[in-house]
């Protein structure tokens, strides 16, 4: 039930009263109403309150007539929402997708359940359909897809380039991207292209000097596909000091297809993310979690859990391990092994890694029930680490978490609890998103 009590005063999103909350998810422990311990920060019978565009208050309902009072110093909020009992979480913060593109895969990923093996090199046709849209095709395309996660409760998405691998097309990538988001990735070194077979280190030649020039203005974060049939080791650190150097934030592609040395290569650049992590050394497992440690906070879903305290820009932030369980899904290939991470101490974010070739989803839910039900994380670590683990691997702490003055990302599920995004996948359970204490739609 939506009662509307007064007009919005300013062009803002005004105020927001929650109340009725079966089960808030708020990933702010130490807040009114959680328990100790509890990293996810849950508080039953909430109330929430947004206002101006941030979070104001969160917290249990027999707390919220003096605080929600006290936030709003007496005013009445704009619009009160009963909840009706239902559970509310942060927006889901969706760190890696590749957005900007063309064209779809569906003939091969029919050919793949039909038996044959994904490979780096089908980015190529992506490629081809991409250079060959117009702007507005692309916009369209960025557009009905940014919708439709929205529609499933993401409230932040990063954006990569990588599917034009030319000078222009990648800058175009990039721009358009950030038409949308200002989480950005220049990932020039996706794949060679074919005009560079057998000429690798030429097109990384390119990659770090012009097209890197051009692209730079546009993004945040510079990124490198580091696997077999991609980029070697030593072409991807390159790309990777290019781009920091360029005052890029840095992130990598590793481990998707096989080991190799690119989970210790984006430690050692002091990466935000490394993403896939399906095939982990022992000494990658020990770099992913050291790199937290060494920092001197572990903001996971462990013992030592201390989510919301740690540092999230700048140097003291480790490497997040990025999980992209829609990959494994749509390849048929086994799970990356989430408990072996965080039982070794790493911070573990999950992402759609959205793309026409090897994820073609862009339901946050859908990772997160593949996360519980395949890869045995707890619906609680899982729900963090499509949230605050998301914000940690994009360095925000402004999203992921519903502690006071957060942005407002808000999802409300039609579900009594967040265990209902796995215990029904596939089912539609979002039943209404805030961005910035804006409604979606
Ligand atoms: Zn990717």
């Amino acid at each position: 039930m939506t009662g509307r009590r007064a007009a919005g005063t300013s062009a803002g999103p005004g105020s927001t009263l929650v109340t009725g909350i079966g089960e808030l998810t708020t990933n702010a422990p130490g807040g009114p109403g959680t328990r100790d311990g509890d990293p996810t920060g849950l508080v039953t019978d909430a109330v929430l309150l947004l206002d101006g565009g941030r979070v104001a208050w969160a917290g249990p309902a027999r707390e919220a007539r003096d605080a929600v009072g006290h936030a709003l110093d007496g005013r009445e909020p704009d619009v009160t929402v009963d909840a009706g009992g239902r559970a509310v979480l942060p927006g889901f913060v969706d760190s890696h997708t590749h957005l900007v593109f063309a064209g779809d895969r569906a003939a091969e990923f029919e050919a793949r359940m039909a038996g044959r093996p994904y490979e780096a090199g089908g980015i190529r046709s992506t490629v081809a359909a991409t250079r060959a849209a117009s702007d507005d095709v692309l916009r369209a395309g960025l557009a009905r897809h940014l919708d439709e996660a929205a529609r499933q409760g993401t409230t932040t998405v990063e954006v990569k380039g990588g599917y034009g691998l030319t000078v222009a097309d990648e800058e175009r990538s990039v721009r358009l991207a950030r038409e949308v988001t200002p989480e950005v990735t220049f990932l020039g070194a996706h794949v060679v292209p074919v005009e560079f077979a057998g000429r690798a280190d030429a097109y990384v030649d390119l990659v770090c000097g012009e097209m890197l020039a051009t692209c730079a203005p546009h993004a945040r974060w510079v990124d490198v596909f580091c696997e077999t049939g991609a980029f070697t080791p030593e072409q991807s650190r390159r790309v990777l000091e290019a781009g920091a150097a360029a005052g890029l934030g840095v992130r990598v592609h590793a481990g998707q297809l096989g080991p190799g040395e690119g989970v210790r290569l984006a430690v050692g650049l002091g990466a935000a993310a490394v993403d896939h992590c399906t095939y982990l050394t022992d000494d990658d497992v020990a770099a992913l979690a050291g790199s937290w440690t060494d920092s001197g906070t572990r903001p996971n879903g462990t013992s030592r859990a201390v989510a919301g305290t740690v540092a999230t820009s700048g140097a003291g932030a480790g490497t997040v391990a990025t999980l992209l369980p829609g990959v494994e899904f749509s390849t048929r290939q086994p799970y990356p092994d989430a408990r072996r991470l965080l039982d070794a101490g790493a911070v573990v974010a999950l992402a759609s890694d959205c793309n026409p070739g090897s994820s073609y989803t862009s339901s946050m839910p859908l990772c997160v029930a593949l996360a519980v039900r395949e890869m045995r994380m707890t619906v609680a670590e899982a729900v963090w680490s499509a949230t605050a683990g998301g914000a940690l691997a994009l360095r925000r702490d402004d999203v992921g978490h519903l502690a006071p003055g957060a942005r407002a990302d808000v999802v409300l599920l039609d579900a009594p609890s967040r265990t209902h995004l796995a215990y029904r996948p596939g089912v539609p359970l979002v039943a209404k998103t805030w961005k910035s204490g804006h409604p979606h739609p």
